[in-house]
């Protein structure tokens, strides 16, 4: 089981600012960046067509069609035996990934992390906003978890949604008072970057201050012991970007993720190797 990366240029679905679609070739060329090297922390070399499977980017120009077409493509990496490493595009595009992904396996968990819930049930009329994505995935799935983390926007409306989906919410102030995930087996990892704070990824469309840092969320994604049944990026929108900065954080949330998803319940593991 590999990862196969693959970019979802898809911004119909934000509420506010478009840009999300641009990402995938930006966060490519970063991990290509020579400013840095392709070693993973824990020391694995993380090269295209080798530790992982580059797809391109989906074609999803007519954006009507755009949900169907992730999810088949989606479904496509999986059959192939790969697991989906999806850059966003903005965070709508996780429920046709987790459509998919909950057809081959109906019960795992999700580990968000967000500064938003993305739970209302329709925002401004869509059902389908980059608001609403869990609300979706969890209506029609009763097999998946959802342990949110870095929340720190949480409206009445939402809050009533975690406590009628049984979400498992560690806010900011659960974070900063030392809560962390509780989570084993089958993972779906979903990284909004504007879980992190605006100084570490100012460019989203959402900033919201007193967010998580880097290494927080790098922490995070290293403490799962999986196996990581897929993840996603998503979010990055670099017309707001300061530097290339939240580009280059993206690139190496990818790298450590596409480690992970080697390591944790892989054949690396399995073979005892
Ligand atoms: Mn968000
Ligand atoms: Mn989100």
């Amino acid at each position: 089981m590999y990862p196969v990366l693959v970019g979802l240029p898809y911004d119909a679905s934000s509420s506010f600012l478009r840009g999300a679609a641009a990402a995938p070739p930006l966060i490519r060329a970063a991990l290509d960046s020579p400013a840095t090297n392709r070693w993973s922390e824990s020391g694995l070399e993380i090269r295209p067509g080798h530790e992982y499977v580059d797809d391109g980017d989906i074609d999803l120009s007519d954006e009507t069609a755009a949900r169907t077409a992730i999810e088949r493509a989606i479904a496509r990496i999986l059959t192939t035996g790969g697991r989906p490493l999806s850059l966003g595009g903005d965070h709508s595009v996780t429920y046709p990934i987790v459509r998919a992904l909950a057809r081959v396996t109906p019960t795992f968990t999700i580990v968000q992390i967000d500064a938003h819930p993305d739970l209302y049930d329709e925002f401004e009329g869509d059902r389908f906003s980059h608001a609403c994505p869990f609300a979706r995935i969890l209506e029609e799935h009763a097999g998946i978890r959802l342990v949110q983390v870095g929340i720190r926007t949480m409206t009445g409306h939402q809050r009533e949604q975690a406590r009628r989906f049984g979400v498992d919410v560690i806010d900011m102030r659960a974070w900063a008072a030392g809560r962390r995930p509780e989570v084993s087996g089958p993972t779906y990892v979903t990284i909004d970057v504007d879980g992190l704070d605006p100084a570490f990824a100012p460019g989203v469309s959402h900033p919201e201050p007193g967010g998580l840092s880097t290494r927080d969320v790098l922490g995070i994604i290293q403490s799962l012991s999986g196996p990581i049944l897929g993840a996603d990026v998503v979010e990055v929108n670099a017309s707001q970007d300061v530097g290339n900065a939240t580009v280059r954080v993206a690139a190496k949330l990818v790298r450590e993720i596409a480690d992970c998803m080697r390591e944790a319940g892989s054949e690396k593991r399995e073979e005892g190797g």
